[in-house]
């Protein structure tokens, strides 16, 4: 069963990320997997100031979509300012773009990932996004 008290979402939180995913996230976050079909589709929850590290999703016609659930939070595509996401939004993520998601500093934050099928895909995690960086953040 999850720990956290104040779920910001409507799905199941979930369990701590397991460790192959939670070594390329600062902070604790937690996954439910929700379906393997159309997707697959994941619930993630983010504890207030947790974050992915820089990421590429890969494969043609592939990439990720969030679908934002709950809380406040952040997607930054490398290069570009980062945008605050509130529930009801939807981030539509190329492949072979870099960037990170994660919780507002102050909120937890909940969103659907959809992993959008193709061949040959596959994440490649890159370096943590900076307490420098973050703490600059609203
Ligand atoms: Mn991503």
């Amino acid at each position: 069963m999850s720990e956290i008290k104040n779920n910001p979402g409507c799905f199941p939180v979930g369990l701590k990320l397991p460790e192959m995913f939670s070594r390329y996230f600062t902070g604790q976050a937690y996954l439910q997997p929700l379906t393997d079909k159309g997707g697959p589709i994941s619930n993630v929850t983010f504890e207030p100031g947790c974050r992915n590290n820089w990421h590429i999703h890969h494969g043609e016609g592939g990439g990720q979509i969030l679908l934002v659930t709950g809380g406040r939070g952040w997607y930054q595509a490398w290069g570009e300012e980062p945008k605050e996401l509130h529930a009801g939004d939807v981030v539509v993520i190329p492949p072979e773009v870099k960037h990170w998601h994660g919780a507002a500093k102050d909120t937890w934050f909940s969103h659907l990932a959809v992993e959008v099928s193709c061949e040959n895909g596959g994440s490649e995690w890159c370096e943590p996004v900076t307490d420098d960086a973050y703490s600059q953040l609203p």
